[in-house]
């Protein structure tokens, strides 16, 4: 017989306890409401154990290596290869063993409730869950449901994939072992990342993308990444499709591909996009449908509203990347901090309607001012929309080629590598210039000048073990530096 569901009212349920909604909780807490957080896996979400932390731990050692290589007077002081058993170890260092106790402190310290469980909707303002240790709970939301549910892999239409036992970036960021060889299909970010982390620790590599390289990004930074995995003896298929995939007797797997030829390695990686993880939500019983592929997708305000909700007054609001926008953890943090700050000022009474562009209630920088980097070595950080996003806002860009005041390891470590500092941004002078989503690491922005209106503060709040920087601990001095000319741009357009 089901126990009989505990109910319990909060003003905000907030479904999934990732990097965002960790954020968004925080957020509305502050503002003075009462939240809970469900989560089905594990408090910190993609990003701290499957996704940017593990992957760039990953990736960390080898670049490191590779800077002392191409260093005249350190490389002769390098007579060895990565210690690939010490690099998967100081990963799981990275991830916490997978273990998310400390997440699970701080979301207690902070005041916000944690049910664990897996959470539906099963009307306006109420939600379900199946909690892990068998309970039923049932949660109600005086103001707002946030669905902070993150994504989920795409499943390429590939003949006899469902057959066979694949990696998807999961199972690359979490894997015990290198194996020794290693096809990735797939030339997004996290496919050129996780291909070369692995041609780096001694896999050998082969990339199958049906178009080229980094399709949302510059061809200039397809051609430089595309270089630095060919030096690292990265086999790239470039323009081929994957037709099938195929277990032989010895357990290895066959890809076949478009033009005839096929790869045979140990593992294969699927790493071909994600779409928002809306699935098994109970959206259907408040109106939402999948769409003709059986996706569901929400179309959300700038405060994260979906506005098709039912219901008299605003309450479902979705953010990170089960919005959908931009998947990266730094933007859904913004998007979380604009949209905890509207739940809040919306119970309180003081906001009505769509916000205005570019108030601390609207995700305004979604359209204008991404900044992202590809881990890859040599890294290509980027600001502004991607230039080729089908469906983009097709806003002109003009490279901005920079120079630094604090010119550091990152630098130089860049231009051994051939590789540039240019930044895209909008052609237009504008007010956006002031409002870029920068809240970035203590370290880097405690240094002067800064402009006096820059807000800046770490926002490890969802991370492992403050008050260690990020930065540091991933080795990603990249986003240090990215922050640091983002303000000294900032200040010159403002
Ligand atoms: C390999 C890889 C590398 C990446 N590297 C970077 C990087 O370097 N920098 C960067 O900015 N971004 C990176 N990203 C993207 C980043 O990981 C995501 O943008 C980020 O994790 C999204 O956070 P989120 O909170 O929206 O979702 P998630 O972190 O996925 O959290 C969603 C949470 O919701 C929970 N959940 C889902 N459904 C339910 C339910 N029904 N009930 C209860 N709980 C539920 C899930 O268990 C999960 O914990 C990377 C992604 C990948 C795949």
């Amino acid at each position: 017989m089901m126990p009989e569901a505990a109910e319990r009212e909060f003003d905000v349920v907030v479904i999934g306890a990732g990097a965002v909604g960790e954020n968004v909780a925080d957020r509305v807490t502050q503002g003075g409401l009462t939240a809970v957080l469900v989560e089905a896996e594990l408090v910190g979400g993609e990003c701290s154990y499957w996704a940017c932390m593990p992957s760039k731990a990953l990736l960390r050692p080898g670049t490191a290596l590779h800077g002392a290589q191409t260093t005249p007077g350190a490389k002769e002081a390098v007579t060895r290869t990565l210690d690939a058993a010490a690099v998967l170890e100081r990963r799981n260092y990275f991830t916490s063993n997978w273990q998310d106790d400390s997440q699970v402190s701080w979301v207690k310290d902070t005041g916000i409730d944690l049910v664990r469980g897996h959470a539906w909707l099963t009307g306006p303002k109420a939600v379900e869950v199946a909690g892990l240790d068998g309970t039923q709970h049932l949660l109600r939301a005086r103001h707002a449901v946030v669905l902070a549910t993150g994504s989920t892999p795409n499943t390429p239409p590939i003949e006899g994939l469902q057959d066979v036992q694949v990696w998807g970036t999961r199972e690359a960021t979490s894997a015990g072992e290198v194996p020794e060889r290693l096809t990735v299909l797939g030339g997004g970010v996290a496919g050129v990342e996780l291909a070369q982390a692995f041609a780096r620790l001694g896999s050998s590599v082969t990339l199958v993308a049906r178009s080229g390289l980094l399709g949302n990004f510059p061809e200039e930074a397809a051609a430089l990444v595309a270089a630095g995995l060919r030096a690292d003896g990265v086999e790239l298929r470039l323009n081929t499709t994957t037709d099938r995939i195929s277990e032989n007797n010895d357990g290895t797997l066959t890809v076949g591909l478009g033009d005839g030829t096929a790869v045979t390695s140990e593992k294969v990686l699927v790493s071909t996009g994600r779409h928002p993880a809306l699935e098994g939500l109970g959206l259907e019983s408040v109106g939402f449908e999948p769409d003709g592929s059986g996706h569901l997708s929400l179309s959300t305000d700038a405060s994260g509203l979906v506005r098709e909700a039912p219901g008299d007054e605003p309450w479902l609001y979705a953010v990170g990347d089960a919005a959908g926008k931009n998947l990266f953890t730094h933007q859904g943090k913004y998007e979380a901090r604009a949209t905890g700050d509207a739940i809040t000022a919306r119970a309180k009474g003081e906001l009505t309607g769509t916000p205005d562009a570019w108030t601390r209630y609207a995700q305004t920088a979604n359209q204008h001012a991404v900044p992202s980097v590809v881990f890859t070595d040599p890294e290509w950080p980027a600001l502004g929309a991607p230039l080729r996003r089908p469906g983009g806002t097709g806003t002109t860009h003009r490279p901005w080629n920079c120079s630094s005041r604090w010119p550091g390891p990152p630098f130089t470590r860049r231009t051994t590598k051939g590789g540039r500092r240019r930044w895209l941004m909008r052609t237009a002078r504008s007010s956006s210039a002031r409002h870029l989503p920068v809240r970035t690491w203590r370290n880097c922005c405690t240094r002067p000048p800064l402009p006096s209106w820059a807000r800046c503060r770490w926002t490890g709040s969802g991370m492992p073990s403050p008050p260690t920087p990020h930065s540091a601990r991933c080795g990603s001095a990249c986003w240090r530096s990215m922050a640091c000319e983002l303000f000294e741009l900032t200040s010159q357009f403002g």
